[in-house]
């Protein structure tokens, strides 16, 4: 099945919920608030690409609109930040979303668009006096809002006349001056035990150039100001976001109130994905990329979606993944094996199998003829035979798995070594004869004998051999580099830091995994596998699923990305815990 056919389902039938955040959509649907309407969005920054986390987001915001026949999602950028903010960005993630199997249509906005009208909602407030120029600097501000233990104090400008405010906020608009010089702040209440109420600055001064209104604003709103209004001016209904917006909603609340506007949507927030032995922070996953540790935002090993796409994660996978964790309110570390049984699950029904030999040992059969080839079937997937059967070639020098071959084998040990017998996959039994070395001692050969009778896998009865390997025809196979990926962090948590408080903290970088990537060059692999389509996955049989990747094969240099081993460690715990 390809992706296309595994979008998820958009009949908008009447579903039960299935988590709290349902539960209150649900509600709010059947006391027909908001005339019955369902709107969520989903409200990216352009700062980054997408990560793993922010599919959790995106399936359940599309997810909640698909509840209803008439639910919408808006795709939202969230791009109040110049600074950080690209083009490159807005593209990637409407194209990693849309990957994911999700669709808003006309529906795709941006808070840039509101910049005039957030514009007159600031001056409204200052109107009503409800904000103020601060002349301090942010420094001074922050200082002067306290903490949780601390009160915070006025501001000696919070009682400038409506009028002063009105033209320093013109002003600050117009250019006149430099970043940090003013900040427009709300007027709300510098004792509030919610720090996020000690007068909020909700406008700065920064002369940066924008993606999209270039040098058009040089005062850009702050996020809280600029959220929920951009939510009320798209009539969102459901405004779902992470836990760390739970102490931020009075303020969301507060600017809905105080404005004229003509909804007022509720806020509700559900725990961040964290997963095992990665970070899913832009910022931090930026810091990767410049700092070369990754060869880019889409670099396998990446959490970022374009990064599982080109490791080969299936849209499938990852959407199964996030149905499966669920949405709760408490933040916690998911275990990455849960990931990756998703992706095997899918990649498992989804992918042909192959041949390929990744540290390849030269076999050579004695009693095959010279020059003689034969042609074994073999099948493209054990569950589905209507996929067929593909001709394998087979000849007198074959490769096989250096790790298939064992001089002195241990107890247990049913692969090839001297004078054992195994059989080749799809093909013959055979029997180790002799073994060549190197000057060094290193086997380069094993020379061998086969049984003709057992063609085709038809063993004699008397013989039982245990092991079965997999292997290619030395003539026919295609070389390849094949790159191992391992995680991208050795601990399970990379931001944690040590319990000793006196310690020395801890970056994230200092638990990089310094062998997340192996490089193998010169594996072999059946010839068919060079005309395999970039970005398909295949299972190399006992090995694993591999990728094509998408950016760095080539016709005459093939390139794979191991997607993921065979062996599933979840599976394997999930049993254990039964
Ligand atoms: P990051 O720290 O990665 O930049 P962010 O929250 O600043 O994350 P945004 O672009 O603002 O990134 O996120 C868009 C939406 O995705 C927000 O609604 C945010 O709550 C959600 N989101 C971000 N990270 C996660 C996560 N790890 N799990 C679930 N949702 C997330
Ligand atoms: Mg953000």
């Amino acid at each position: 099945m390809s992706d296309a056919d595994k979008t998820p389902s958009t009949d908008g039938t009447e579903q039960t919920p299935k988590n709290f955040i349902e539960e209150f959509v649900a509600e709010d649907v059947a006391a027909g608030k908001n005339d019955g309407r369902l709107a969520t969005r989903f409200p990216p920054e352009p700062n980054g690409y997408l990560h793993i986390g922010h599919a959790k987001s995106i399936c359940l915001n599309f997810g909640l609109a698909d509840r209803l026949p008439s639910g919408t999602c808006n795709l939202r950028f969230d791009d109040t930040n110049p600074a950080a903010e690209d083009t490159e960005y807005v593209t990637a993630i409407a194209e990693d979303i849309r990957w994911l199997g999700f669709e808003w249509g006309d529906r795709q906005f941006f808070a840039s668009d509101y910049f005039e009208q957030l514009y007159q909602f600031a001056v409204t407030l200052i109107r009503d006096g409800k904000a103020y120029v601060d002349s301090r600097s942010l420094d001074e501000i922050r200082e002067s809002r306290g903490n949780f233990y601390k009160k915070g104090s006025d501001s000696p400008f919070r009682e400038r006349s409506v009028d002063e405010n009105i033209d320093l906020f013109a002003r600050m608009r117009s250019g006149e001056f430099e970043d940090g010089q003013h900040v427009l702040r709300a007027k709300i209440d510098m004792q509030s035990p919610n720090l996020n109420l000690r007068d909020p600055p909700i406008y700065r001064i920064r002369h940066a150039e924008h993606h999209r209104t270039g040098k058009e604003w040089c005062i850009y709103p702050m996020y809280d100001f600029a959220h929920g209004l951009s939510d009320a001016i798209e009539g969102i209904t459901h405004s779902v976001c992470t836990l760390e917006f739970q102490d931020h909603r009075p303020l969301y609340d507060w600017f809905l109130e105080q404005l004229p506007v003509t909804s007022h949507p509720r806020q509700i927030e559900f725990a961040r994905l964290g997963l095992g032995y990665t970070v899913l922070s832009k910022r931090k996953l930026q810091d990767l990329v410049t700092r070369n540790h990754v060869s880019g935002w889409d670099d396998p090993r990446m959490p970022t979606l374009a990064g599982l796409r080109r490791r080969g994660y299936s849209a499938t996978a990852i959407r199964n993944f996030c149905t499966r964790i669920g949405v709760a309110k408490r933040d916690s570390i998911v275990d990455v094996a849960l990931l990756e049984h998703a992706l095997r699950d899918d990649l498992n029904a989804d992918c042909d199998r192959a041949m390929g030999v990744l540290r390849p040992l030269k076999l050579v059969i004695e009693n095959f003829p010279e020059g003689q080839v034969e042609y074994f079937d073999a099948i493209q997937h054990p569950e589905y035979p209507e996929r067929g059967q593909r001709k394998l070639a087979f000849g007198r020098e074959l490769y096989i798995e250096r790790d298939d071959f064992m001089e002195e084998p241990k107890k247990k040990w049913f692969r090839l070594a001297p004078g054992r017998e195994v059989r080749l996959r799809y093909a013959a039994l055979i029997t180790c004869k002799e073994v060549i070395k190197d000057d060094s001692g290193e086997v380069i050969e094993i020379r061998c004998t086969w049984d003709p009778e057992s063609r085709g896998g038809n063993a004699p009865d008397s013989r039982r051999v245990k092991g079965t390997l997999h292997w290619v025809s030395a003539e026919h196979a295609v070389s390849a580099t094949v790159r191992l990926y391992d995680r991208l962090f050795t601990a399970e948590n990379p931001l944690a830091q040590k319990e000793d408080p006196d310690a020395p903290p801890t970056s994230f970088m200092d638990h990089i995994n310094p062998d997340s990537l192996e490089v193998l060059e010169n594996c072999k692999l059946e010839p068919d596998l060079a005309s395999l389509e970039a970005g398909k996955v295949v299972q190399f049989e006992r090995l694993g699923y591999f990728c094509k990747d998408t950016e760095d094969s080539k016709p005459d240099a093939l390139v794979f990305n191991r997607t993921i081993t065979l062996r599933d460690a979840w599976a394997k715990v999930a049993k254990k815990s039964r």
